[in-house]
């Protein structure tokens, strides 16, 4: 038995992630009961998984996020953009979130050398479309402690992910850590192929 939370759509098995075959996109809503920001995304979402870093947008109560990565020139404000803020200029990721009800729509990365320029950070929670791929790992799963969840609980978090088939990595997975590390070499010169 375990007292955390790891997310409302995974406390039942990753059963809410019915993944359509050819499944193209939908549209991302804020959490605001009125005026709400939504963001069309028109392609199906990639490397869906649950991140325990202190960063990504979670639902209140819950120790990790969900979050995948789409083609950013597939994603676009439609309605309420004037609602839209970024959370932090500087990071890595510009998450652009709504400023009245909190919810992070999507991320965008700037830097034209980051291995992930060119992919936007999206919550599919935020669509009731159904279809969005289904989450495929836990990353950063380490980093919950660092927001509140205490070290002799993380052996059980991490059963719990794997039971309902999640593998855990501390940081990313390794194809997206070798994503990374092949950018790091490309920007160094010594990328073999
Ligand atoms: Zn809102
Ligand atoms: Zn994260």
């Amino acid at each position: 038995m375990t007292t955390t939370k790891l997310h409302p759509r995974l406390d039942n098995g990753i059963t809410d992630y019915p993944e359509v075959k050819d499944f193209a996109g939908g549209t991302l809503k804020c959490l605001c009961e009125s005026n709400r920001v939504e963001v069309k995304v028109d392609a199906q979402t990639l490397h869906n998984h649950a991140c325990g870093c202190s960063k990504c947008w979670k639902p209140e109560g819950a120790d990790f996020s969900l979050v995948a990565v789409v083609p950013r020139d597939k994603v676009h404000v439609i309605s309420n953009g004037d609602k839209l803020e970024i959370v932090d200029e500087t990071a890595t990721i510009q998450r652009h979130f709504c400023k009245e009800c909190k919810a992070h729509l999507f991320g965008r990365i700037e830097n034209k050398d980051h291995a992930f320029y060119g992919l936007d950070f999206v919550h599919t929670e935020l669509s009731e479309d159904k279809g969005w791929s289904a989450p495929q790992f836990a990353a950063f799963v380490s980093s919950v402690i660092e927001t509140g969840t205490a070290p002799s609980q993380m052996a059980d978090i991490r059963k719990e992910l794997n039971n309902i088939g999640l593998p855990t990595y501390d940081v990313l997975s390794p194809e997206l850590m070798d994503l990374l590390a092949a950018k790091t070499a490309e920007l160094n010169g010594t990328l073999q192929e």
